[in-house]
């Protein structure tokens, strides 16, 4: 794994926990801020955060369209909450917002629960055992469709939480805020395979 090198897109956001859980899995974590750094990795993770924020930076400093291309080309990609909301290819409750387009699924926005903001859960996923993982929603996208080539790899409230779709991961949870390294590891096992 150590000759791996994984890219967290540090625009904004939560990266910072994503680049501990990789480095406790062994791989080296490369921070990605420009587009030409896109061609030096194996993997890109989109961290949680603000996601009208990290679209604008993705504009502004001309990574959008490279990133798109590299991911429709294969570059794995795992996107967790404002990830999970670039990766989709809309978004319900603000139909104006622009994504990445890239998996077949919609979501609404900070839509698990008016009034609570974050919250812990346990999940079941699909090929990682019958231990519970730990998940931490915030401000959480739900999915509100689904297209017929995504994997739900897990529920919660009746939404898929997790999905995938040939390299593409997402989570609508933080698994980088958990001690639990399994759902990272899914990810680092699409890459290696
Ligand atoms: N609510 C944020 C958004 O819509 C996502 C929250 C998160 O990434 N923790 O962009």
């Amino acid at each position: 794994m150590d000759d791996l090198a994984i890219g967290v897109l540090t625009l904004q956001g939560g990266f910072d926990k994503h680049m501990e859980a990789l480095k406790k899995l062994g791989v080296n974590p490369v921070k990605v801020r420009e587009a030409r750094e896109l061609d030096a990795i194996d993997g890109l993770i989109i961290p949680g955060g603000e996601s009208t924020t990290i679209i604008r930076l993705l504009k502004n400093f001309g990574i959008y369209d490279r990133l798109r291309e590299k991911i429709e080309n294969g570059l794995p990609v795992f996107g967790t909450c404002a990830g999970m909301i670039l990766l989709s290819k809309g978004i319900d409750s603000h139909p104006g917002q622009e994504t990445l387009d890239l998996m077949d699924f919609r979501v609404s926005r900070n839509d698990y629960g008016r009034q609570i903001d974050s919250f812990d859960a346990t999940l079941k996923i699909e090929g990682l055992g019958d231990e519970p993982v730990p998940a931490v929603f915030i401000r959480a996208p739900r999915i509100t469709e689904i297209g017929s080539s995504l994997e739900v790899l897990s529920l919660y409230d009746g939404s898929p939480v997790l999905v995938r779709q040939g390299t593409m991961l997402a989570a609508s949870f933080h698994p980088e805020l958990t001690e639990d390294l399994r759902v990272h590891n899914l990810f680092l096992s699409m890459i290696v395979q």
